[in-house]
């Protein structure tokens, strides 16, 4: 195998930077062979900044130091990655990097794959800041400093994560709005953790053998945000989060679908800007909204072994009640499917949950295996019977490794499988 290329990947938020160096090519993606360098993130940018690095699977260390924006933890980030003490061989200067690659919140009807980063795409990008005011403009930030560090000629790669849902059809992505909304606005339901649900289809289709066609999947990636997405054929046909990420399921701190008119009338009883409720509905509802402590699925599920408190309960029947239902429509439209595949960190981590979610689903000939279950924790595995019609498998999500090949591909010129 020849040199590989040396790809930084970037996910810029308001107050964090999470950044990834994989070192991959052509020949390792075929192999399924690519390298991570390391990882980390620095947190609370804009003050006294807590900054964690690991070095490939080095021992993680953590860093302080004051930093005031993305540009200035992007050169913090930079300088340990060149630095002895990173002690990563293959980085000894920013020569070393050989492209960046940006997750990209929001491509709109834009962006229906990756795309190398000119000042059009740039401007693209721009153009959907209405869209996603809280994330594209931290995504930019990141691009421009990137420009700002390293000149015009390092390549960049934009990846979105809204690309995988643009096969959705019109009568699954517009909502029952006057049209002209829709043409004005551009107000439709994009959905998101599109990199994440392409990287599990292409696993499953890999581990199986199958071609893309042959791939039909309900995933339910379970984070602190969560989606389910209707995966036929191998693209997206249906997913649960909309125009922005808050509708669809039960989140960490999101309410997910409700009656559009409890908008106003949180508004009108509490005192509340529209504004107000919908940062309401962003950060304080879901698993912390109704637990009242945290939204944290592994500290709930602890509380309720410990303590076994009533809310803690409710919050945890409702966030899998919700995923159940959305399984149950997927399903319906898609006319079935092969498997139901887990991730996220509760998808990947939480065997107890997943069995919550799976409880009453056997007449859609998914029948759980509790052994199977309950030793799968963050690996790839069925965790089905093996008379199942419907099956369940767990997938870690690799959304950087994803990234990290589009940016290959898209620097090298060659064409991406979905
Ligand atoms: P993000 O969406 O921010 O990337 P993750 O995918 O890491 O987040 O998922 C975070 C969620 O996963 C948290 O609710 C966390 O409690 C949950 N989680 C992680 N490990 C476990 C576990 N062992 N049991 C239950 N929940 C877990």
């Amino acid at each position: 195998m020849g040199i590989p290329m040396n790809v930084l990947i970037l996910n810029s938020g308001s107050s964090s930077l999470k950044f990834q160096v994989i070192a991959t090519d052509l020949d390792r993606i075929k192999q399924n062979a690519d390298e991570r360098l390391c990882r980390g993130q620095v947190e609370r940018i804009g003050g006294e900044a807590i900054i964690t690095v690991q070095n490939r699977n080095g021992p993680r260390q953590k860093l302080a130091a004051p930093i005031r924006d993305i540009a200035a933890a992007l050169d913090y980030v930079l300088r340990w990655l060149a630095s002895d003490r990173a002690g990563i061989d293959e980085i000894g200067s920013l020569g070393d990097i050989h492209a960046v690659g940006h997750r990209v919140v929001h491509g709109g009807e834009l962006f229906k794959e990756s795309a190398i980063v000119t000042d059009e795409v740039l401007k693209g990008i721009e153009d959907c800041i209405d869209l996603a005011p809280l994330h594209n403009p931290n995504n930019i930030k990141g691009i421009r400093a990137v420009r700002e560090i390293f000149g015009q000629k390092i390549p960049q790669v934009a990846v979105f994560d809204t690309s995988f849902h643009t096969s959705i059809p019109e009568h699954a992505y517009l909502y029952a709005l006057p049209y002209h909304l829709y043409r004005r606005h551009r107000i439709r339901r994009y959905g998101f953790h599109g990199t994440s649900n392409r990287y599990v289809a292409y696993r499953y289709r890999t581990v199986h053998g199958i071609t893309r066609e042959q791939t039909n999947l309900v995933t339910l990636h379970l984070g602190n945000g969560c989606s389910a997405t209707a995966v036929r054929a191998g693209r997206s046909l249906e997913t649960s989060m909309g125009m922005t990420p808050l509708e669809g399921l039960v989140m960490g701190t999101r309410s997910g679908d409700l009656d559009p008119a409890i908008v106003n009338l949180i508004a009108a009883k509490e005192g509340l800007s529209t504004h107000e409720v919908e940062a309401l509905l962003n950060s304080q509802s879901g698993l912390l909204g109704i637990s009242g402590l945290t939204n944290d699925m592994k500290v709930l599920q602890a509380e309720l072994d410990e303590h076994d408190d009533r809310r803690v309960r409710l919050a945890i029947d409702m966030f899998c009640y919700r995923a159940r239902k959305y399984i149950g429509a997927l399903l319906a439209c898609m006319g079935g499917a092969d498997a139901v595949v887990f991730t996220g960190g509760i998808g990947e981590n939480s065997p107890a949950i997943r069995a919550r979610i799976c409880a009453g689903l056997e007449w859609t000939g998914l029948k759980l295996d509790p052994d199977l279950n309950a030793q799968t924790l963050a690996r790839e595995a069925r965790i089905t019977t093996s008379d199942s019609t419907l099956h369940a498998h767990v997938i870690p999500t690799d959304e950087e490794l994803l990234i990290a090949r589009d940016t290959v591909r898209c620097v090298l010129g060659v064409p991406h499988p979905a």
